[in-house]
């Protein structure tokens, strides 16, 4: 069985200590605990051990959980997105780490101006400029951003990537580092409404050396709840 509590805990003090060792204040990084193809009860045994913060990456699967967990948990969206499926979200994630076109931050901000709101979104990068991998090009983002801002009812929070998948993870670290200075970048043209706080990089195998490099939302599924059995996580 998965100790879910052990594993928190575990992974909150591997936080602290890579935070200790660039001195990083440890509250700048919040751990997004990755639910999907798992159970809400195993949301709700997280949740007795602390954990507030959930990320699902399947809009289905996310509609029938966020009704069966009880408790008052924060959900981000993680996953890729259609913008179809963007009104089940409305009003219910706090925070969409995966907006990577103009058409899909305009169907967020079309959802969220009909609740009144405004939705807190992270734009994606393709890091590693992969064919397999979804997020905008390096070379688009400054446009991408500018014009995503003008949309009322979004507010830009930050960047987020999925690097390559590598076996070492100091080989990943080049792509978090570019990741935070593509974020200085942006934040340094001061475009209004934008801000650069927020950093979502780093999973099980390499959050570590995320937090070294900035991360301020991990992003951790296997390493808490086990590996996951259906083979499209
Ligand atoms: C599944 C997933 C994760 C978690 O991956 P683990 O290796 O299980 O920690 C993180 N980010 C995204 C976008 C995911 O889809």
């Amino acid at each position: 069985m998965t100790d879910i509590a052990a594993n928190i805990a575990r992974i909150r003090e591997q936080i602290e200590t890579a935070c200790l060792r660039v001195r990083r204040d440890p509250q700048r990084v919040r751990l997004v605990a990755v639910s999907k193809v798992k159970p809400a009860k195993d949301v709700e045994a997280a949740f007795m051990a602390g954990q507030k913060l959930f990320g699902e990456s399947y809009v289905q699967e996310f509609r029938d959980k966020e009704q069966q967990v009880r408790e008052p948990v924060s959900w981000h969206f993680i996953g890729g997105l259609q913008s179809n499926k963007v009104k089940y979200l409305r009003g219910k994630v706090d925070m969409i780490h995966s907006v990577d076109r103009l058409s899909l931050a305009k169907e967020i901000n079309h959802q969220w101006e009909k609740v009144e709101r405004c939705a807190n979104i992270l734009i994606q990068v393709n890091i590693g400029d992969e064919e397999s991998k979804s997020g905008c090009q390096i070379d688009e983002l400054e446009l991408l951003v500018r014009a995503i801002a003008e949309l009322p009812n979004l507010k830009i929070c930050g960047l987020m990537c999925l690097p390559p998948d590598l076996d070492d993870a100091e080989q990943v670290r080049p792509y978090f580092r570019e990741l935070r200075q593509l974020a200085e970048k942006i934040a340094a043209l001061k475009i209004p409404g934008v801000s650069m706080d927020e950093l979502s990089m780093g999973m099980s195998g390499d959050f570590e050396v995320a937090v070294e490099e900035g991360a301020t939302l991990v992003r951790i599924g296997t390493a808490i709840f086990g590996a996951r059995v259906r083979a499209n996580g």
